[in-house]
């Protein structure tokens, strides 16, 4: 039977505009893509992240190529199959799309979830981090925080502020004093070597679970030299802008203590597995992210974070119009859908 492939886009917008080292955002505009194989429809999504330099005309032009076309027109049991003849990307993004759309349809023909497909046990997901975007004022940041970690037992606190890590640290002494809750951070390549080395260890005197992306992505040359002048019991380092595909690990490895896969940044399900493997091999810790995206990607990820060490899902909890249904939360807890394939539901359709 033959699939068809619509792409249409899928403006997401958030419920608070979030500020990011790299600036402020209250809308993303991501692409949806429908693969129609008689009545089944199966879903994917791309993000487009403005800060990786893509745009949405780029990622539109890949899914829309014929060769795509033809690549997914293919028995929907034969997922690599599929995965192979895809033609190469501009990107990670729309490759991810496809990935995403064709696992959901492979676990739709064989009538079951991809996490029982691959034999993964819910009860093994870690609760989901809940992100605090930065926030110039102070009683509603602590107010913020205050209430997220009623809910959550381990927040994330977005750093690198412009202002220098002097004003990062303030930040999180407000958030320490706001909530018990277990703190980790993420500065998105927002400081130099030098801001690393002096806020590390004070984060490490609170307690901080892990520290994020300390350093520009392209500094690997900078990881070292931190790490040797960081005291011995320093938060692990986790990285995230300097990981993007399955090569991006080996040279990280004894630089980050772990990494964080997005699906967008990796090109899907396929290649985040391979990373997971592969990272464990270097005893590396994994966390799995997202970028501002629906309950499509979300779901996606959480597919397999039974084999992850933190799950960082919490994007569908930051949009306002999720057009989407698929993992829930129970309090911090991501309880994955029994239905086929993802197992995501257009709202209008519960
Ligand atoms: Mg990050």
């Amino acid at each position: 039977m033959a699939t068809t492939i619509d792409v249409e886009p899928l403006s997401l917008v958030l419920r608070t505009p979030f500020t990011l080292s790299y600036g402020t955002t209250d809308v993303r505009e991501n692409l949806l893509v429908r693969l129609r194989t008689g009545d089944h429809v199966a879903f994917g999504e791309a993000a487009v992240v403005p800060y990786y330099g893509e745009t949405t005309e780029r990622v539109r032009a890949y899914l829309t190529d014929p060769r795509v076309r033809e690549a997914v027109d293919r028995d929907p049991a034969q997922l690599d199959e599929a995965l192979d003849a895809l033609p190469p990307a501009p990107s990670s993004f729309p490759r991810a799309a496809l990935d995403i759309a064709l696992h959901d349809r492979w676990g739709a023909h064989l009538g079951k979830p991809l996490f029982r497909l691959w034999n993964l046990k819910p009860d093994r997901i870690p609760p989901t981090s809940f992100t605090i975007a930065m926030d110039d004022d102070e009683a509603a940041y602590r107010e913020r925080v205050r209430a997220a970690g009623e809910r959550f037992r381990l927040l994330k606190l977005k750093l690198g502020s412009p202002a220098g890590w002097e004003s990062d640290w303030r930040r999180v002494q407000a958030a320490r004093e706001a909530t018990d809750a277990a703190l980790c951070v993420d500065a998105n390549a927002g400081w130099d070597r030098e801001a690393a080395q002096a806020i590390i260890p004070r984060l490490g005197e609170l307690d901080v679970v892990f520290v994020e992306q300390p350093l520009p992505r392209d500094d690997l040359e900078g990881w070292q030299v931190v790490r040797r002048a960081l005291p011995a019991n320093h938060p692990p380092l986790f990285a995230d802008e300097s990981v993007q595909g399955v090569s991006s690990v080996a040279p990280l490895a004894g630089l980050a203590d772990g990494i964080n896969i997005k699906l967008a940044k990796c090109g899907g399900l396929r290649p985040a597995r391979h990373m997971i493997r592969l990272a464990r091999a270097y005893g590396m810790q994994i966390m799995i992210g997202c970028m501002v995206e629906s309950s499509i990607a979300v779901t996606a990820a959480a597919q397999i974070a039974p084999l992850v060490d933190y799950a960082d899902l919490d994007a569908n909890l930051l949009i306002a119009n999720d057009p989407f249904e698929g993992v829930t939360l129970d309090g911090d807890r991501l309880v994955l859908p029994e239905r086929p394939g993802l197992g995501v539901v257009p709202h209008a359709a519960q």
